[in-house]
């Protein structure tokens, strides 16, 4: 289990969706970006309109994926699902736009590593509805405008800073997802929980969610790690004793830390002496690719109060320290 909570297995994959909420009423929390959400979908069905562009940003396992198919079901719409790596040239893209039905939803997850080329062409597509195609080849070969059906892009980012100012003003709507409280994932454990068809107790809820990193993907990623070895090692059912085995067998610590968590926190306190340390040189020394750290370890760690980001790097705070039961060299005074 890794800090996305993302490693699953195909049969993980099927639990997944099963546990997907469906509509704007099963889904927990970010409950400012859904009060609106709500009025601009209630707005556009009711002009018989697509709903404006809608760009879903925050770290992974937060629910953006999960809220464009949410849109496509309260728009009664259709939804294609692409990503931006996998689009390699314009003509790959026209082939999903000129398939869309009015007011569909075309989710692009990952949308920041869409190619320059790609985006730009998707520009009058979002704007006017249009594309120009190129027919035939050779000596004949023309560009064609063509007319597409009015559809809604939902755009997905780990990394709103790398889309380009044009791409991100052609967003009518722009969300940013938070992490979950404790509670809000005890919630959705719960509801997981009978959805899977385990019992589970409240608290041993609560000490799961407490542990997810807020992020609901990690919460369901340990419920059914943890209701493995219910089965396994316990009578089936989910009590705090077993959750809390459970969780030490996954080494998941108390703060929900993983290993790649801690080994950052103490490779900036053993080799940087708490640093600040620049990511590139932590990225090598932790073995791990610098955007993984930026996009998916870092932000929780920050949120968390273990780490800093000062303009000359990452520094590790005073928690940290005490986390992971290390003493700071007291720092030189001048
Ligand atoms: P993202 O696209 O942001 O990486 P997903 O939409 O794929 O995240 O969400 C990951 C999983 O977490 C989903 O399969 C869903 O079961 C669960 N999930 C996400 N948000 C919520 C929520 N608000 N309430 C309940 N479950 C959620």
């Amino acid at each position: 289990l890794d800090a996305t909570g993302s490693n699953f297995d195909n049969q993980d994959h099927e639990v997944d969706r099963a546990l997907r909420p469906l509509s704007f009423d099963d889904f927990a929390g970010q409950s400012h970006v859904l009060e609106n959400l709500q009025v601009f979908v209630k707005a556009a069905n009711l002009r018989g309109e697509a709903l404006d562009h809608t760009l879903f940003h925050g770290p992974p396992g937060l629910g953006k994926t999960t809220l464009a198919h949410i849109l496509a079901n309260e728009l009664q719409t259709g939804i294609k699902i692409t990503s931006g790596p996998v689009i390699d040239k314009p003509g790959d893209l026209a082939g999903l736009l000129t398939n869309l039905e009015p007011r569909d939803v075309l989710f692009i997850d990952e949308i920041h590593r869409l190619s320059s080329v790609v985006e730009e062409y998707l520009y009058s597509a979002m704007e006017d509805f249009k594309i120009d195609i190129m027919i035939e080849s050779g000596p004949n070969a023309r560009s064609v405008e063509i007319n597409l059906n009015p559809f809604t892009l939902v755009g997905a980012t780990t990394r709103s800073g790398l889309l380009t100012a044009p791409m991100r003003a052609r967003f009518g709507i722009s969300s940013r997802l938070e992490y979950y409280s404790t509670e809000l994932l005890s919630g959705i454990i719960l509801r997981s929980g009978s959805i899977l068809g385990v019992s589970i107790t409240t608290d041993s809820a609560i000490e799961i969610a407490g542990r997810s990193r807020g992020t609901p993907r990690i919460a369901n990623a340990l419920l059914r790690r943890v209701r493995d070895f219910a089965q396994i090692k316990g009578n089936g059912k989910i009590d705090m004793e077993i959750s809390k085995y459970s969780l030490k067998a996954l080494n998941v610590d108390a703060f929900g830390l993983d290993d790649m968590d801690n080994k950052i926190l103490l490779t900036i306190i053993d080799k940087f002496k708490g640093g600040p340390v620049g990511l590139t040189t932590l990225a090598t020394a932790v073995s791990e690719n610098a955007e993984t750290i930026e996009e998916v370890y870092e932000p929780f760690l920050i949120q968390q109060g273990f780490i800093n980001r000062t303009p000359r790097g990452r520094e590790v705070t005073d928690s940290a320290y005490k986390h992971l039961g290390k003493l700071r060299e007291s720092k030189q005074k001048g």
